[in-house]
Formats: structure tokens, C-alpha cells, sequence
């Protein structure tokens, strides 16, 4: 969390109070850091430098147009999954010929959009998707560059929500099946082979699955070229794992390590996903305690976040750390355990105001004395944070700021309830 020190038992971001910015931009609030996002981006520039890599930051995991922006200006690439996520690069000044288009249900006007607009590949999940692509481009009169979606049948040992790799997956082609679908694609003049692509699956902490995966792409690439498909592009997703609870990931570089001998001999370039790798570490979410409560035996910290606005540990258990924005005396200002016992604190649920058992961002954490109008961050929260909120229980979504130095910058106004209520005013008239 380089970017979010404690001193003098003060949060900051950067060279800003959490304090600060929680009064100025009000609560539930997302932080996002412009040197922890373009310091990931730039990481992954360097490690896997010897491979040429294009990194096109995948858009589902912060699609925030101020973010889109920053990341276009620093040389990335983007990685999209419906039109939509493809009309907010546009929008954020992203260049669409850097812009590879995944998706298991891509339409037929979603298809013709971004082979007008030029996107760099399509990165194809079924025999059914390549036919209407070919259709979709002949009458376009032009030729889709395309990449198979593999699935290698690698096992990333991650949470089985977003383990995407494996024969049973509703994700990409297993080999086999990629190899046939491969010999038809010869004969369609609306498609052009150029690149391979692989996604494994998200928060994969060992390099071990990208060993493997990167060899069967090298092994695959040989097999394409064979048949006589001109591939320069190898795909291989995303996924490298984050700290959350603290030490569990790997340095890039290792990841690098692993998969740049196996793929240098192909002579593709190297095209990546990561969305959470760059985002994730990069954003906090900062709330204050509206209540404390005790049923029980059970304390409850009671505050304005919710899971509408960070739904991570409901859906998929998902463990953020949580820590005052200003500490207490005894305690320690960054605990190097945060599952642990911490002295001076007790445990308590961390949950919100929405009416589900299932809305919590925390259960039995240890946490020093809190009181009503003390400030929270959860920590880890600028990759599948915001982009998930939803307006349950007509919870205005947070608002979000881009910090740079001691200069921060909103990029997302809170929303009102007129926001919410606006597209449902059709149904009241006559
Ligand atoms: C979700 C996704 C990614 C990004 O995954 P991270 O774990 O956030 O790096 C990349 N590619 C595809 C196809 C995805 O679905």
C-alpha cells in the first residue's frame, strides 16, 4: 500500500488526508492513485519488456472514464467485453486499434460497431461466434482479426467464480476443439487469424498455471502457423493475483519469469488483460461509522458502506483490509496481520445499512474502539469495486476521486436520487 501511508497515525493518499478528502467529497467514497496506476502499468511494461507486450487494462475491473483516460495517456491498451465498455475507451480518448473485444455474447450490432471502429482482435468463445463475425464482415466487406479463445485446462487454484480456464468453463474452446474450429477458418473470407488468445482466471497467486498455459500457447502458436494462419498477437489475458490480506502475491517480474522463455521463441508480441493487477491496489473505499451496535455476543460497526457499494466479500468472500483512517493510540498504525488478535482491539462484524444478512464487508475483524462519524478505509477496493455497485435498496452510488500528489480530482459525482429515480418517470405519465 505505498501509496496509502499512515503518518502519524494519519491515512493518506499520496500527499493527501483520507480526513480531507472525506470531508470534501462526503462518504461512502472511492480513492483511486494515479502513481499506484501508472506505476502497475508501467511494471508490466518492464517485466515482460523482451516480448514487445501491448497491455490492454481490462475495462470490467474500474471502467471509470477519469481512470480509461490516464491509462490511454500512459501507452495502454484496453481490454473490453460488451459495447458499452468499447464506447467508454472511445469516449476516454483510447485508441481502438489497442483494443482487443472478449465475450461469450458478443450481437451482431455489438460485432459491426467495433469492426467499424477497427479494434485490434476479436477474441472469439465459440464455433457460433466465429460464423457471425465472418457474416458480419463480408457484409462489411472487410476481414475480422481474430484470436481463438483457448482454454489450456489449467487449474489457477482460485475462486471457483473466477476460475475461467478449465475444460468445463463457459469461457473459449479446449484445444481440440480450437484446432477444428482453427481448420474452418481457413475457408471464411470475413476472418483473419492473428492472434491466440488465453484467460485463466483472476487472483491467481502461483506462476505455476502461467508456466503451463504459456507452453501450451507456444506449442498451439506452432500448430496455427502450421495450418497456415499468420499469428503475431499471443493473448494471455489476465489474473495475476493481488495482496489483499498481505503478502500472498507475486511480483510481476515472476510471473514474467515464467512465461517470457516459453513464448520469446513464437515471435509473437506479447498482448495482456490485467485489470486487477493494476486497479486493485490503486483504490480504497473510504466510509464513516453511522452506528456501533452489540446483539449478543456480536459488536457491529455499523457505516455508509455497503454491499450495493462493494459487494467483493458477499459474492465471493472476498477479504478486504479495513483499518481506521486515523488510528488510536495502542494501536498499531498498520498491523502486519490483520486476521490476527490485534492488541487493543476487539472483534466485530464491519457491515452496512441494506437490509441482507449478506451485507457485510467484514465479519469478526479486529478493530480498535470505534464511535459514530469515525472514518474507514477498506483497503484494495479499485479493481470489481465500483464497477459492481448497484443502487439496491435506492442507494445513491459513491462517488469517486482520482488523487495525483496533493491535487485530487473527482471523476464520478455522487449520485442523487433524481439520478436513480429519472428513467422510471416514463412509467408515471398519464
Ligand atoms: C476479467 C478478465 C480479465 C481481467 O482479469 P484480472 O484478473 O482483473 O486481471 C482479462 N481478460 C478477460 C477475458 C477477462 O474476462
Amino acid at each position: 500500500m505505498d501509496h496509502f501511508p499512515y503518518r502519524d497515525r494519519d491515512l493518506y493518499c499520496e500527499g493527501i488526508p483520507a480526513f480531507e478528502l472525506a470531508e470534501r467529497f462526503g462518504t461512502p467514497l472511492y480513492v483511486y492513485s494515479t502513481a499506484a496506476l501508472v506505476g502497475r502499468l508501467e511494471e508490466l511494461h518492464t517485466a515482460f519488456a523482451e516480448l514487445n507486450p501491448l497491455v490492454c487494462y481490462s475495462v470490467k475491473a474500474n471502467s471509470n472514464l477519469g481512470l480509461l483516460k490516464l491509462m490511454a495517456g500512459h501507452g495502454s491498451g484496453f481490454d473490453v467485453v460488451s459495447g458499452g465498455e468499447l464506447h467508454r475507451v472511445l469516449r476516454a480518448g483510447g485508441d481502438p486499434g489497442r483494443t482487443v473485444f472478449a465475450g461469450v455474447g458478443k450481437t451482431d450490432d455489438e460485432i459491426r460497431d467495433a469492426l467499424r471502429l477497427g479494434v485490434m482482435l476479436f477474441n472469439v468463445e465459440s464455433e457460433a461466434e466465429l460464423e457471425a463475425i465472418d457474416a458480419v464482415a463480408k457484409a462489411e466487406g472487410v476481414k475480422a482479426p481474430i484470436a481463438l479463445r483457448v482454454n489450456p485446462d489449467v487449474d489457477p487454484k482460485t475462486h471457483r467464480y473466477i476460475s475461467t480456464g478449465k475444460k468445463e468453463s463457459k469461457f473459449g474452446m479446449d484445444i481440440d476443439r480450437a484446432l477444428r474450429a482453427a481448420e474452418s477458418v481457413r475457408g471464411r473470407e470475413g476472418l483473419a487469424m492473428t492472434g491466440l488468445h488465453m484467460h485463466i482466471g483472476s487472483q491467481i497467486t502461483s506462476t505455476e498455471p502461467y508456466a503451463r498455459a504459456a507452453a501450451k500457447a507456444a506449442e498451439l502458436i506452432d500448430r496455427l502457423r502450421g495450418m497456415g494462419h499468420d499469428l503475431r498477437w499471443c493473448n494471455m489475458g489476465g489474473g495475476f493475483g493481488i495482496d489483499y490480506r498481505g503478502g500472498e502475491s507475486k511480483p510481476i517480474a515472476s510471473f514474467a519469469e515464467v512465461m517470457v522463455p516459453r513464448l520469446k521463441p513464437t515471435g509473437c508480441r506479447l498482448a495482456m488483460e490485467p485489470g486487477r493487477s493494476i486497479a486493485g491496489n490503486a483504490g480504497i473505499l473510504l466510509s464513516r461509522v453511522i452506528f456501533t451496535k452489540q446483539s449478543g455476543d456480536k459488536r457491529f460497526v455499523i457505516q455508509d458502506a455497503a454491499m450495493n457499494d462493494l459487494i467483493r466479500p458477499a459474492l465471493y468472500e472476498g477479504f478486504h483490509r479495513i483499518w481506521p483512517a486515523r488510528v488510536p493510540e495502542g494501536v498499531p498504525s498498520w498491523p502486519d496481520d490483520f486476521e490476527a488478535a490485534i492488541p487493543g482491539t476487539e472483534p466485530r462484524d464491519v457491515v452496512g445499512p441494506v437490509c441482507e444478512s449478506g451485507d457485510f464487508l467484514a465479519r469478526d475483524r479486529h478493530l480498535p474502539p470505534l464511535h459514530r462519524g469515525d472514518l474507514l478505509a477498506t483497503f484494495s477496493a479499485g479493481a470489481y469495486g465500483m464497477v459492481m455497485a448497484s443502487n439496491y435498496n435506492t442507494r445513491p452510488r459513491a462517488a469517486e476521486v482520482l488523487v495525483d500528489g496533493e491535487n485530487a480530482r473527482l471523476v464520478r459525482r455522487r449520485e442523487t436520487i433524481d439520478d436513480l429515480i429519472g428513467p422510471e418517470l416514463v412509467g408515471l405519465e398519464g
